[in-house]
């Protein structure tokens, strides 16, 4: 099962701001499109970072809401692990796990072609569990 499987279901579709977008337009639009992370762009198509709900938390939690203003630019990460769409899923969930964040940009030749989450990664996992107990029990019943 690879990455690659994720995305056919989900799309390819990723939401991406320039790093000079405000906090405040990042807060905005993961709620907008009710997400948990961001890729960064800059204007060449590059991946930047990435910001996710938790930085947004972190940032206010320590600094204020005033720090809505920042860029962005100055609270994301900026070593952005990604993966590629024929990574195995086993592999993309330990990168996350060991990584410990929940979001992971697939990239192919420098370009991003998409994002899965731990929780993509999760439900298809159980799907695949689902399905391989359903043939068994009817291999064992028949
Ligand atoms: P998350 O669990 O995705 O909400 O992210 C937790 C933290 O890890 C935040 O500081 C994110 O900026 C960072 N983060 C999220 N995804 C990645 C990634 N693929 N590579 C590196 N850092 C990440």
């Amino acid at each position: 099962m690879s990455v690659n499987q994720i995305l056919a279901r989900k799309g390819r579709e990723v939401v991406t701001l320039h790093p000079d977008a405000t906090l405040d337009e990042v807060a905005r639009v993961l709620a907008k499109k009710k997400i948990g992370a961001i890729v960064l762009l800059e204007e060449s198509g590059e991946v930047a970072g990435i910001v996710s709900e938790r930085d947004v938390v972190r940032v206010i939690g320590t600094a204020g809401v005033s720090a809505l203003s920042h860029r962005v630019r100055e609270e994301m990460t900026m070593n952005v692990k990604t993966c590629t769409g024929s990574m195995g899923i086993d592999e993309a969930m330990q990168l996350m796990t060991d990584g410990r964040f929940r979001h992971l940009p697939v990239c192919e030749n420098g370009k991003l072609i998409g994002i899965i989450s731990i929780g993509d990664v999760v439900k298809r996992r159980i799907e695949d569990v689902e399905r391989e107990a359903a043939e068994m029990r009817e291999y064992i019943a028949s």
